[in-house]
């Protein structure tokens, strides 16, 4: 089990044009216990402590230890950490207390590969920095994850791909896939409201996630997060972008849509079809509200569906006596 903890911009020095620049970080050392003490009341037995939110790197090496200590009561509970980080600036004394504390992985927050937006959204590192603390932790011994963007200014699909590339690449232990999200009160949220950022639709950005979704799946490396929780966002100064509770549902959603219309038009299915499927992908094969089964339905097509042990991804379309199997990937290469 995962007990996370969330420390929000704790040790970072700068602010993501995402972000309110006026919010100041409570660095309280009595505050902080109070996060901590609140957070694992609610994780039982032996669980991992996620410390997310902030960035770890930033933080005075005298203080991250500090705040390592204040996790002493619940040792005998905790079976490792996990962190995530911005790569900079790392350096050797915080690795040093990361490994003597229990910290076996480190997720690298890298929202896109392209250092001209990197700089843009003011995250104060390039790509060259990531992958010097990527390769660096590598080599000490961490598991590294990696939590990526969609949907932000200046992103082209080549963006997109070329997330990709460095994913295959590097070959995380995981991903996280984020939507930008515009809040008010935030250097992104004047941009949006004079014109000068005018973000894409929601679908594309849906397929944008779905891309990388894919190719992670292809590359077996497991995406554990798509969307964002409400920890993570201040729902009420939400005031556009992608945010959608259902957001990894939807993408999914999209998946099996693309993949199951191909193979439809590839053999000129029309009417009745039986569609088999693991139970766990029967909520998108539905997709969000039902929408893929109202979309199939606009063109002649009324899905029936049938629970079968089948692996996740893969489906069975039964129709007229015949039966075709297919996989959410092979929609892949078609998508961009
Ligand atoms: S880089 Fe991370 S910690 Fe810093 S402002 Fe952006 S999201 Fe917050």
């Amino acid at each position: 089990m995962l007990c996370p903890v969330f420390l929000p911009h704790l040790g970072c020095d700068r602010r993501c044009i995402y972000y309110d620049q006026t919010i100041i970080t409570d660095t309280k050392e009595s505050d902080i216990e109070k996060v901590i003490k609140n957070s694992l009341s609610r994780c039982h037995q032996k669980y991992e402590v996620g410390l997310f939110g902030g960035n770890i790197f930033g933080i005075p090496p005298s203080f991250l230890k500090k705040i390592f200590s204040l996790f002493d009561n619940y040792r005998e509970n905790i079976t490792a950490f996990r962190i995530s980080t911005k790569p900079v600036p790392i350096n050797e004394k915080t690795i040093h207390i990361l490994k003597k504390n229990n910290v076996k992985t480190i997720e690298l927050g890298m929202p896109v590969f392209n250092d001209k937006i990197l700089l843009k959204l003011n995250r104060g590192y390039s790509v060259a920095d990531f992958y010097n603390a990527y390769e660096l932790l590598k080599k000490e011994g961490f598991h590294v994850a990696i939590q990526v963007m969609v949907g932000l200014p200046d992103e082209e699909r080549e963006d997109i791909s070329h997330t990709v590339k460095h994913i295959k690449r590097l070959m995380p232990s995981y991903i996280r896939i984020y939507p930008l999200v515009i809040l008010k009160d935030t250097p992104l949220y004047n941009a949006f409201k004079s014109g000068e950022f005018v973000p894409c639709d929601f679908n594309e950005v849906v397929l944008r996630a779905l891309y990388i979704y894919l190719n992670a799946l292809f590359l077996n490396i497991p995406v554990v997060k798509m969307g964002l929780t409400d920890n993570e966002v201040i729902k009420e100064k939400i005031a556009g972008g992608f945010y959608h509770p259902a957001f990894g549902n939807i993408v999914k959603s999209e998946g099996f849509y693309l993949a199951l219309t191909g193979l439809f038009s590839r053999y000129d299915i029309k009417g009745k079809v039986i569609v088999k499927i693991n139970r766990r992908d029967e909520p998108h094969l539905m997709g969000f509200k039902r929408k893929n089964i109202e979309r199939w339905a606009n063109t002649g097509i009324y899905i029936e569906r049938e629970i079968k042990e089948l692996p996740q991804k893969e489906f069975i379309v039964s129709f007229g006596g015949k039966e075709l199997k297919g996989n959410m990937l092979d929609t892949i290469d078609s998508l961009f």
